[in-house]
């Protein structure tokens, strides 16, 4: 399992995807989704050059990326997975983006501790597009008042929009439906599609796709 040749393989079916549909292959990013691997895997997708990664919890996102951080600058860290209100400022802190931006309550916690820390990561709304009721996200019948709320009255930094289909249906009419509500948003950025998917999803206009086992094989079990 060579993290380095994976990289390689994603990027070019990244700009398959791409061009199969007429886009720039340079409009869409990978996110390396690292969770539950250790740090020295992380650096080997380092050392290749790869500098975006999403992590899925705060603390083990504190405890890998600190001091990666501070050797790699141009590292960016995405926060891919729910997040606690009594995380917000340790999430603010850390994080360049939140992805999972999904409940009033979040959004004025995140609020205040941008105001707090000074810091504003770039924030992505989690639509739950397939309405599965264990699954975060606001509903799409929601999302064009939340999103107002949002970005007109707390003033977030709100560049996009996030979905995860249910696991066991066709995704791309969850992608087409996610592509739909931030149009008819001016939001730009569509953060859709893992490794069973994300051609599909740049097919139907991602700018973002969270790869994890492309990448970096077989996840270990959660300890
Ligand atoms: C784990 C995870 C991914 C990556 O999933 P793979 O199937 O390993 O590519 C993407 N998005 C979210 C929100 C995740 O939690």
């Amino acid at each position: 399992m060579d993290i380095r040749e994976n990289l390689e393989k994603v990027t070019g079916q990244i700009v398959q995807a791409a061009e199969s549909v007429g886009r720039d292959a340079a409009e869409v990013e990978l996110v390396a989704v690292s969770k539950r691997h250790p740090q020295a895997r992380i650096e080997v997708a380092l050392e290749a050059g790869h500098r975006i990664f999403g992590e899925n919890r705060v603390q083990e996102a504190q405890e890998k990326y600190e001091a990666l951080k501070a050797r790699y600058p141009a590292l960016e860290l995405h926060l891919v997975g729910p997040l606690q209100t009594n995380k917000a400022k340790d999430a603010v802190e850390l994080f360049d983006v939140i992805q999972s931006l999904d409940r009033l309550k979040l959004a004025e916690a995140l609020a205040k501790a941008m105001k707090q820390t000074g810091r504003a990561p770039k924030l992505f709304i989690e639509v739950n597009t397939g309405e599965e009721e264990q699954k975060a996200g606001v509903l799409p019948q929601e999302a064009d008042g939340f999103i107002r709320v949002c970005r007109d009255e707390l003033g977030l930094p709100v560049i996009g929009l996030m979905c995860i289909p249910p696991a066991h249906e066709e995704p791309a009419p969850h992608f087409a439906l996610l592509s739909k509500i931030a149009e008819r948003n001016g939001l730009r950025e569509l953060s859709m599609g893992m490794s069973g998917d994300f051609e599909t999803a740049i097919k139907l206009g991602a700018t973002y796709v969270r790869v994890g086992e492309a990448i970096f094989g077989p996840r270990p079990k959660a300890a």
